[in-house]
């Protein structure tokens, strides 16, 4: 492996019962990139996502992450070695403000319990970094909202707040822009552009605009298995990766 490689997985393959998802998966993602996996439904990058983040356990094949192997680590242990997959919507606290959601997050990043009943003075050395990471990701005027509040787009920029708060080196963000409308699209393709000048992102996504106007390298995959890879315009033109969307 060499330096600039942060994410390497070898021969990464996963078999439920009689089928396998995913097959003999290399994949290598450079540090300081945004990487993207696409492929038509049912290519496996759930499945492979889902290995990489140990949500589930490998069939065969093994995960290096800074040098290390990481195949049979847990969860936690790789959060606190700084890869870490943004959370899903509903781990997000629907009736607490958006920057209570964030400072919980820094409490468990320092080991805290949430600690409600501590004084307001106590708090707001926590407060006032998770207000700077609420600015950052753009919700300064939503801060004092319950997270059930905001509209779909935003909450997708909580949840990428509460990802920062584990201060990651490389981000895995599973389709940021499922479900959005445009101008959630642009505002969330922004904040990935900003949060990506000092990480590494993985992302999952099927709006190939994003894709192609975000990501520096792709990783196509069908049938769980790697298809073709390089920048946008290269797998774009690949006869293969038309043929297995059209075909999908
Ligand atoms: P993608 O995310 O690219 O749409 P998935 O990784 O979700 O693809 O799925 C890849 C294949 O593996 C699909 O055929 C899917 O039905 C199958 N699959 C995924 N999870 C399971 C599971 N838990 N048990 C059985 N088959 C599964």
């Amino acid at each position: 492996m060499t330096e600039d490689v942060i994410l390497s997985t070898s021969g990464l393959t996963k078999d439920f019962g009689g089928f396998t998802a995913v097959k003999g998966v290399d994949l290598k993602v450079k540090r300081g990139t945004i990487h993207a996996l696409i492929g038509p439904n049912g290519a496996g990058k759930t499945t492979c996502f889902n290995l990489l983040t140990k949500f589930l356990p490998p069939t065969k094949g093994t995960i290096v992450y800074n040098g290390r192997d990481i195949t049979r680590e847990k969860p936690a242990e790789i959060a606190r070695l700084g890869l870490v997959r943004s959370f899903q919507i509903s781990a997000v606290f629907p009736q607490l403000s958006v920057k209570t959601n964030v400072r919980i997050a820094l409490q468990r990043k320092r080991g805290d319990s949430f600690d409600f009943w501590r004084s307001e003075s106590e708090l707001k050395p926590l407060d006032d970094e998770a207000l700077r990471l609420v600015e950052a990701v753009g919700l300064s005027a939503f801060a004092e909202l319950p997270a059930v509040e905001l509209s779909y787009g935003r909450k997708r920029a909580l949840e990428i707040a509460t990802t920062l708060a584990l201060d990651p080196e490389m981000m895995l963000l599973d389709e940021p822009m499922a479900g959005m409308g445009r101008e959630d699209v642009e505002r969330i393709e922004a904040l990935i552009r900003k949060v990506s000048q000092n990480r590494t992102i993985l992302m999952v996504e099927h709006n190939l605009s994003v894709v192609a106007s975000l990501c520096d390298h792709i990783t196509v995959l069908a049938r769980g298995q790697v298809l073709a890879e390089g920048d946008y315009a290269h797998v774009s033109k690949d006869p293969r990766v038309i043929e297995a969307y059209i075909g999908s």
